[in-house]
């Protein structure tokens, strides 16, 4: 590991990057004349942690590292390391395959979501996303249905044989939330609710982890070392726009953030055009992005009536052009050399806890 030195520090706060790298099992040795360099050194066996480099960042004498050797966080992608694959209710995501999750915004009803979730396993989407907890901007919006929801996803899985992804928004519901939950979405605004991250590292349940829509790619991707650090490996990363200073789109699809993410992580990606956009006119250019910049999936927003939904309608595709997305991504995951995740045949048990599988990158 390199590490740059404050010249302003004083001896006594470069003792204590000293006595900590004694500590973590580093020799420490100045490099050449340049006192603001720090070069720590020692077998790979013995240093490393993924956490050495920001307690030396906690240091008042540390600038920066300039190299983390072979500290690396748990979601970077090692030399050799095989890719990630996290399996929802037997539905792979990452590696070479290409996922569409869809559902409506939040669960409303129960003919509604039934009527939704049929359309979705109809036009070939693997899991039904719907929230039974959403985060609102105002206390007076549509707070959804809370348990009454959950019981309403679990029968749409019964009945579908579709696996459910949904939100958790309180980490004191984590537990009640995956009694029916296969995958736990947390939302752009809970991203940084570091006792939520944690209380979901402590469960085996596959995350849906949304990027907040002014988080940079680096604090994306701290939230998800949360889970990682706690046990649970099952991360997958979700790209849903980031705010910007143009109206014309809800958010800025950040494209190059996937792209960054395809390469630096080993963890799946997915894309989610419904929020990026704000209107379902963009969502099947928008999905269309996702081949090129490298992501494992979609996440899409579909109504049956948008103009009746209780939350995003505007965004909300129809199942005629959710068949139009599903089919464009399936001709688009071939050109690439992947292929469009089908469901697993038979009754995918929810409840049967997923183990986590990798194949080669
Ligand atoms: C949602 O998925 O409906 C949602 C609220 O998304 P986000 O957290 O990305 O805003
Ligand atoms: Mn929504």
């Amino acid at each position: 590991m390199l590490l740059r030195l404050r010249s302003s520090a004083s001896l006594a706060e470069l003792e204590a990057v000293r006595a900590l790298a004694r500590e973590l099992g580093y020799r420490a040795r100045s490099v050449g004349e340049r006192l603001d360099l720090l070069q720590l050194e020692g077998s790979d066996a013995l240093v490393g942690g993924p956490d050495h480099p920001a307690r030396f960042l906690d240091l008042s004498a540390v600038a920066e590292v300039l190299d983390r050797g072979a500290a690396r966080e748990l979601w970077q992608r090692a030399p050799g390391r095989a890719a990630t694959v996290v399996e929802v209710a037997g539905v792979p995501i990452g590696g070479d395959g290409v996922v569409i999750i869809a559902g409506p915004c939040a669960v409303e009803d129960r003919e509604r979501l039934l009527e939704v979730a049929r359309g979705v396993r109809a036009a070939g989407a693997v899991l039904l996303r719907g929230g039974a907890y959403k985060p609102r901007s105002s206390p007076y919006s549509f707070q959804g249905l809370g348990e009454p929801g959950l019981a309403l996803l679990a029968e749409a899985r019964a009945e579908t044989g579709l696996g459910i992804v949904t939100e958790v928004l309180d980490p004191r519901d984590v537990e009640r939330v995956g009694l029916v939950a296969d995958m736990y979405q947390v939302g752009a605004r809970s991203m940084a609710n570091f006792a939520l991250l944690t209380e979901l590292g402590r469960t085996q349940k596959p995350v849906l982890l949304k990027r907040g829509f002014a988080a940079t790619v680096e604090e994306l991707l701290g939230a998800a070392e949360y889970i990682l650090a706690g046990g649970n490996e099952q991360v997958v990363l979700c790209e849903r726009g980031v705010r910007s200073f143009d109206r014309v789109t809800r958010n800025l699809l950040d494209v190059g953030a996937i792209a960054h993410l395809a390469g630096a992580t080993h963890l799946p990606i997915l894309v989610d055009p419904s929020h990026a956009a704000g209107r379902a006119d963009l969502v099947p250019r928008l999905a269309r992005a996702r081949p090129a910049a490298g992501a494992h999936g979609l996440v899409i927003e579909v109504h049956t009536a948008p103009e009746e939904a209780h939350s995003d309608g505007r965004q909300a595709i129809d199942l005629a052009t959710l068949q139009q997305v599903v089919d464009d991504a399936r001709a688009l995951a071939e050109l690439d050399g992947r292929v469009l995740v089908t469901r697993p045949t038979g009754h995918s048990s929810a409840h049967t806890r997923a183990p986590k599988r990798s194949c080669p990158s």
